[in-house]
């Protein structure tokens, strides 16, 4: 069976970065219908918040991602890892070392003097003496001190590590007895199952480290895929003004869960020339051997341009439901369908959609008078006064087409073309020059309000 999981360290936000690896991992269990574990990293006592935790999860709900099982937080599992040190001493894997910081620092200097990589000697490797008095210890774990690591890696290939480049003892735990990051992570990879690691590679380097430890306890390496940067349109690493901000401030800028899984999966991972990507199909296409094996560049283009994708082909219901989140309560109201059907391929995001449907349904408070006199040129105030009266004289307005149906017939009586009624109708409805179609506009906001709306425009035009 095939497991994966997400492994966040709750420092921070979801960010799109790490929200991509995550849904690479939820794809391919889902492809084998395996499994998807979430692990919350929580073990940096300093640097973790529960606040970090928690905004992760509401990211994970608004975009629907579910993981199997229980969630893992490794702060509640020192035990299992305090077991697995001591196994490990006691087999002689691992030994206690009893340097100070002192001495730590003087190793330190003289290698950064001879211009040698830092890293501990060894000293106590091997010891079997009396330790210093009153001294703490760290456990270090025994690395091999040469030959190589091999990192068999689903996107880049065989990558080679020399030990004496990449290795020392580590410290698997502190003079407090805490775990060490890259000693926590192989063990719960190990007892959680995990067949396939899928994660940035930033962690390439850790690897090694986390198979050394792996091979210490006699446990079976997963396969590793890591999967590169996000950068930005300049080649560098993805920053927060570029948008590697909270997951959750996609949705505040209106993106929805579709639109941004769909983005993300196509930042680094390709088929054929594919843009669009139904769940269903990210699931059955996806593959980690397809993972690109160069960086991929965030691009806000093609996200609105998939955003608009989604929310032009959504359901009205579904929009009314999302549209809430802007305080709009459109689901049962009678001009639902006529509003967003006028206006579902205008908008880029669902703000957008709730800025649009805002400029229709709130009358313009004053007319920009360099604009209205572009509009209302030659017979404008007749053919809108004209149009009033047979608003007036009809009963049975409700559609887009019985608005039509009148406009037509003002512009035929007074022999003028379609653009002498539609551009200072427009500015009267909208207050602008560009909108949605203007029968649509008059059939949502009815027949009084058409009516005050143009009556109004007609008198500010007077004025000027
Ligand atoms: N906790 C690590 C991070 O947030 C991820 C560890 C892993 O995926 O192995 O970067």
């Amino acid at each position: 069976m095939v497991v994966t999981r997400f492994a966040p360290s709750p420092t921070g936000y979801l960010h799109i970065g790490g929200l991509r690896t995550a849904l690479f991992s939820y794809l391919w269990a889902k492809k084998n219908g395996g499994k998807f574990f979430l692990r919350i990293e929580d073990t940096d006592k300093a640097r973790n918040s529960v606040e970090a935790a928690e905004a992760i999860l509401r990211a994970f709900e608004w975009l629907g991602l579910e993981h199997d099982g229980e969630i893992i937080y490794q702060s509640r599992r020192d035990d299992i890892y305090a077991a697995y040190i001591k196994q490990l001493l006691d087999e002689g894997k691992a030994y206690r070392c009893y340097m100070s910081k002192e001495e730590l620092d003087a190793l330190r200097e003289t290698q950064m003097a001879n211009k040698e990589r830092a890293k501990y000697d060894g000293r106590y490797r091997d010891f079997n003496g009396i330790p210093p008095e009153g001294r703490d210890s760290v456990i270090r774990i025994k690395s091999p001190l040469s030959g190589e690591i091999i990192v068999r890696d689903g996107v880049k290939g065989d990558v080679v590590f020399r030990a004496e480049d990449i290795l020392d003892d580590f410290v698997i735990a502190r003079s407090d007895g805490s775990p060490t990051y890259n000693f926590v992570v192989a063990v719960d990879d190990s007892l959680m199952g995990v067949t396939e690691v899928i994660r940035g590679d930033d962690h390439l380097s850790n690897t090694p480290k986390q198979i050394v430890v792996y091979e210490a306890l006699g446990f079976a390496l997963p396969k590793f895929n890591h999967v590169p940067m996000i950068h930005n349109s300049e080649g560098k690493k993805l920053s927060k003004r570029d948008g590697a901000t909270d997951v959750m401030a996609y949705k505040d800028m209106g993106y929805t869960p579709e639109a941004l899984l769909n983005f993300l999966v196509r930042l680094g991972w390709s088929h054929g020339d594919q843009e669009i990507f139904s769940m269903d199909e990210m699931i059955e296409l996806f593959n980690p051997k397809d993972i690109n094996r160069s960086a991929s560049i965030y691009n806000t283009e093609k996200l609105d341009w998939l955003s608009s994708h989604y929310i032009k082909n959504m359901s009205n219901d579904k929009l009314a439901k999302l549209l809430e989140f802007y305080g709009l309560a459109l689901t049962s109201h009678d001009k639902k369908e006529i509003l967003l059907d006028a206006l579902k391929d205008r908008a880029k995001t669902i703000k957008e959609l709730a800025n649009l449907i805002g400029e229709i349904v709130v009358a313009p408070e004053n007319y920009d008078e360099a604009t209205m006199t572009k509009a209302f040129k030659g017979e404008a105030v007749d053919v809108l006064k004209a149009f009033m009266i047979k608003i007036n004289s009809s009963n049975e307005l409700h559609l887009p087409s019985d608005y039509h149906h009148l406009m037509e017939e003002v512009v035929k009586e007074m022999e003028v073309g379609f653009g002498k009624i539609g551009q200072p109708l427009r500015v009267a409805l909208l207050g602008k020059l560009s909108g949605p179609a203007l029968d649509s506009v008059m059939a949502i906001i009815g027949k009084d309000e058409t009516l005050q709306r143009i009556s109004k425009a007609l008198s500010a035009h007077s004025s000027i």
